[in-house]
């Protein structure tokens, strides 16, 4: 029995977060779900949109599965999602991008993995007015959290059987900041002689990726950069919609969908949980549950090639309930 805690988040985190729990549990995975609270809904009820029994509540379980939460621009409150990673020391961002059949998109034989630094780097949330109209953010990069980082990558690669990390940076322009991020990544990849190592500057990474994403495997960079090409890498195959992300540290794991609250058609049964399913699936894999995780995939796999029952930012007509009931039924 796994203790897990669940955080509906807002707008369409409810609905997706259920339809996620329900084919959790009709995989046959013993699960003791456990709410707690975070976002704009948290923050409106109780003056915190963070509340310290939640982070207690993510630490004291095997894993925790959040939907969206809202976050205003500019104005307002911390991210949630920026604060519960530095909080937890949820240090690396795992982001798989791999084709779907019946997807519609530009290749149909992605399989890369992005891995993100999720605690520094621009995201450090050090700012500051230097004088009125000129404001200055610091971007840290440590030689701690790079090590760190490059190591969960080299791990993960090797557990995964994939052949090759590539290093994404800018070393040639930040020569102190994203030399120190390749340095480590460096230092690291002499102890996994079993995995090929190289690097490529993010401009041309960007461009590669679009142009034939075929010839990486593995990507690890610092926090920004893994924000903005983890999203690219999710648009070769689909987008925001299906793909899933997992943030890990030592002592806890989130896995969240990447898409945001999508208050447009928020609590009108519309919203596609393919994502949040995935991000399911990979909690399930952390958990050492492979054969749950493989049948889950490979029902949302069989749905999607099928056709019929897919929600209408894939192009179908059907709702959560309906594409979740679809889930439940191709398990058997
Ligand atoms: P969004 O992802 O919420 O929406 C973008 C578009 O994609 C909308 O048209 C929406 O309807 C559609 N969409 C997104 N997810 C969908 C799904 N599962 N099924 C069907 N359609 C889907 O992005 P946004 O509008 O930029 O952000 C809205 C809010 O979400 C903001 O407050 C933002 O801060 C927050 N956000 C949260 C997270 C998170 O918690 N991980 C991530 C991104 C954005």
């Amino acid at each position: 029995m796994y203790n897990i805690v669940y955080i509906p988040g807002d707008g369409i985190g409810p609905e997706v977060v259920n339809a996620a729990m329900r084919v959790v549990d009709a995989a046959g995975v013993a699960c003791n779900w456990q709410e707690a609270h975070a976002g704009l809904g948290t923050f409106e009820a109780t003056g915190d949109p963070l509340p310290e029994a939640t982070l207690d509540a993510i630490r004291g379980a095997h894993a925790t599965l959040k939907g969206p939460t809202a976050t205003a621009s500019g104005v307002g409150f911390r991210s949630v999602n920026v604060a519960m990673r530095q909080k937890l020391q949820l240090y690396a961002n795992f982001r798989p991008a791999r084709s779907i059949p019946g997807i519609k998109s530009r290749y149909d034989d992605v399989d890369l993995i992005v891995i993100r630094e999720n605690t520094e780097g621009l995201y450090s949330g050090i700012e500051h007015t230097v004088v009125p109209g000129v404001v200055e953010s610091l971007r840290i990069i440590s030689s701690k959290a790079s090590e760190r980082i490059a190591k969960f990558a080299f791990d993960t690669a090797r557990r995964q059987g994939r052949k090759r990390v590539t290093c994404v940076h800018k070393a040639n322009i930040l020569k102190l900041s994203d030399g120190l991020f390749l340095e480590s990544c460096k230092k690291i990849a002499a102890d996994y002689s079993d995995i090929e190592f190289d690097d490529c500057i993010v401009d041309a990474a960007a461009m590669k990726l679009v142009i034939d994403p075929h010839q990486f495997d593995m990507l690890v960079m610092e926090n920004l950069f893994g924000d903005i090409l983890s999203d690219l890498t999710s648009g070769l195959v689909g987008g925001l919609g299906v793909t899933p992300s997992a943030n890990v540290g030592d002592d806890a794991a989130v896995f969240e969908a990447v898409h945001g609250t999508a208050p447009d058609i928020a609590g009108k049964g519309l919203a596609n949980p393919t994502a949040l399913v995935q991000s399911a699936v990979l909690m399930l894999r952390f958990l050492g549950e492979k054969e749950a995780a493989d049948r889950v995939e490979n029902a949302i796999r069989q749905v999607i090639a099928e056709g019929t029952s897919l929600t209408g930012d894939l192009g179908g007509s059907a709702g959560t309930e309906d594409y979740t009931k679809a889930i439940i039924a191709a398990m058997g």
